[in-house]
């Protein structure tokens, strides 16, 4: 037996806030009997109603994006920029993205419409591996790396242990290229970090999310996740 908003906003009806809206307003019927109190709680075999129309079940869906520069990391956009889920076509679930890459950010994204292993993806309890290549201006030298790996504070925030390696470097052009590896996702956070130590990032690419990386995917492109992946994600 599962929650009834938790059942409606799984089946893609909408959030769980608004799901518990819905029912309070008496907009949802069990089993064609009007339900308004929010401990209900329902079996697969309940049928759910909403305004008069069932709802289903959506077969869950875990899909990861090569994403291209210059998309946003959302469902729309009022200003009608590309959004990650215009390039999924032929899938008719809800999908929407986990967390977010920066609009100029490109790489690895996951979408679902499993609001569970979304929220357990992004939980900042469980510490993932998010591997960036970050393209930045100047030399990094080891003084810069070792601040990175130790934590720098962001907004009064001190990021937790992370990886630093130098890839390359361009001595002419003056920049330099660094693998980082970060277990949060707070906003612009790999940006901040480099700016904490006095490097600006030019360009930035997401290329693992934990075990999982780009493999031959080239930008724009997508793949549904293995049911082995999957498992190994939860
Ligand atoms: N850190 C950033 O600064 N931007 C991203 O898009 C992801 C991580």
């Amino acid at each position: 037996m599962e929650r009834l908003q938790k059942v409606m906003a799984n089946a893609g009806v909408a959030s769980r806030r608004k799901s518990e809206d819905l029912i309070v307003d008496g907009h949802v019927k069990v089993n064609g009997k009007l339900v308004t109190e929010l401990g209900t709680k329902v079996s697969k075999t309940d049928v759910i109603e909403v305004d008069g129309v069932p709802i289903y079940k959506e077969e869950p869906k875990y899909i990861m994006l090569y994403k291209p520069k210059n998309v946003i990391s959302a469902v729309s956009d009022p200003t009608d920029r590309k959004v990650v889920v215009d390039f999924i076509q032929g899938v008719e679930e809800r999908i929407y993205p986990i967390g977010r890459l920066d609009f100029d950010t490109t790489g690895l994204i996951l979408l679902t419409n499993d609001g569970d292993f979304a929220n357990l993806l992004t939980h900042p309890r469980y510490n993932i591996d998010k591997v960036y290549i970050a393209t930045v201006n100047g030399i990094v030298d080891t003084k810069a790396l070792t601040k990175l790996e130790h934590g720098v504070m962001i907004d009064g925030k001190k990021t937790s242990k992370a990886r630093a390696k130098v890839i390359s470097t361009n001595k002419e052009k003056k920049t330099s290229v660094v693998q980082l590896t970060i277990h949060e996702g707070w906003n612009h956070q790999v940006k901040n970090m480099f700016e904490a130590v006095g490097h600006e990032v030019y360009r930035l690419k997401r290329e693992r999310f934990s075990f999982l990386d780009l493999g031959t995917l080239q930008p724009g492109e997508w793949r549904d996740l293995t049911a082995f992946e999957v498992d190994k994600l939860k």
